[in-house]
């Protein structure tokens, strides 16, 4: 069986640009896209609609356009693109081992860019207006909602930063917590307790994504306490409950922190174990961004590129 230089698992703007990397570095690297697992290929930036925040675009570009450019350029300097998902790892040994459903493949190195997936409320119509109003990315999104009532649910960090942002476009902007006090830390608590546009609904969960068939139009809401219903027009509703890091397949393989993302060194890409790197959303719960993912992934491909060069 043939030995690769260098696999990379992943293909958000993460795996991509340690593939455009790693390929003009001539290290050959091959790259499972991914078929289900964590989502699809292409990462997150295939749920969002319009992308303006990507410097060097200008006039902005959808995200699933903006991920077919990132393919083209790896494929471009002969990255070679297995439509697969690796579903079992063994770093104990050298070379590594990674295994797909029914092929086993052997590595020198491997980078992992499998990102996060935002935790959604699972709730009628939320599917349905994803990109028609309901979003997980107020940062992505949030400027389309000008002058819009918007609701943001969850009580954490993320809800809090999500609402205050939304607030430089929203009119309004209605949190709803589904207990009666906030996860979020004092801080981003007072933050968002002092910013009059916005306003909290305690106890208060979503039933339904209410809609006209194009946009959503508003949510019916359930109080837990009183069991009472009642329906809230909005523009979006921004759903701020969590990330779960796509890391299930490297759970005692290498370290994961208590929420599941991937450890990496100060500065650096590297990981618990030698000669496996990390970057992306993977090991990245804060800043969740395509040009960040891009660049730690461009990071890991230059770690990779050192690490295989001082073995030769
Ligand atoms: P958290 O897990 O901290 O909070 C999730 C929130 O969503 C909780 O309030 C939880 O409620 C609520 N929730 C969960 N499921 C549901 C549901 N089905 N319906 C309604 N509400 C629900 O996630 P975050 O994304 O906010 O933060 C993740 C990490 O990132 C944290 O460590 C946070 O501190 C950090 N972070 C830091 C930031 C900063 O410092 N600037 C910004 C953003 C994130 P409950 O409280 O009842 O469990």
């Amino acid at each position: 069986m043939d030995i690769q230089n260098l696999i990379i698992i992943g293909s958000g703007p993460a795996g991509y640009t340690a593939a455009i990397y790693a390929a003009r570095a001539e290290l050959k690297p091959l790259l499972f896209e991914g078929r289900q697992l964590g989502g699809q290929p292409g990462g997150q930036l295939m749920l969002t609609t319009e992308v303006e925040n990507y410097p060097g675009f200008p006039e902005g570009l959808t995200g699933p356009e903006m991920m077919a450019n990132f393919k083209k350029q790896a494929e471009r300097f002969n990255t070679e693109i297995v439509s697969d998902d690796i579903v079992e790892v063994d770093f104990s040994v050298r070379p590594f081992i990674l295994k797909t459903e029914n092929k086993e493949y052997k590595a020198n190195s491997v980078i992992i860019c499998t990102g996060a997936q935002a935790v959604w409320l699972g709730v009628e119509g939320e599917q349905k207006y994803q990109g028609a109003g309901v979003s997980a990315c107020a940062t992505c999104d949030g400027f389309f909602f000008k002058d819009q009532e918007i609701i943001v649910v969850g009580g954490g960090d993320s809800a809090m930063e999500e609402a205050n942002f939304l607030t430089k476009f929203a009119s309004k902007v209605t949190i709803l917590v589904r207990r009666d006090e906030l996860k979020a830390s004092k801080i981003m608590q007072r933050r968002s307790m002092d910013n009059a546009k916005i306003s909290f609904l305690w106890n208060t969960e979503v039933q339904e994504v209410l809609g006209d068939g194009n946009r959503m139009t508003g949510v019916k809401i359930i109080n837990n306490q009183t069991k009472e219903t009642s329906e809230l027009n909005a523009g979006g509703l921004f759903v701020a409950i969590g990330h779960k890091p796509n890391s299930d397949i490297f759970k005692g393989k290498i370290d994961l922190d208590e929420k599941g993302y991937i450890v990496v060194g100060q500065g650096n890409t590297k990981t618990s174990v030698e000669g496996i790197f990390a970057g992306g959303d993977i090991i990245d719960y804060i800043y969740r961004q395509a040009v960040t993912a891009a660049g730690t992934g461009c990071m890991a491909a230059l770690d990779a590129e050192r690490y295989l060069s001082s073995k030769e």
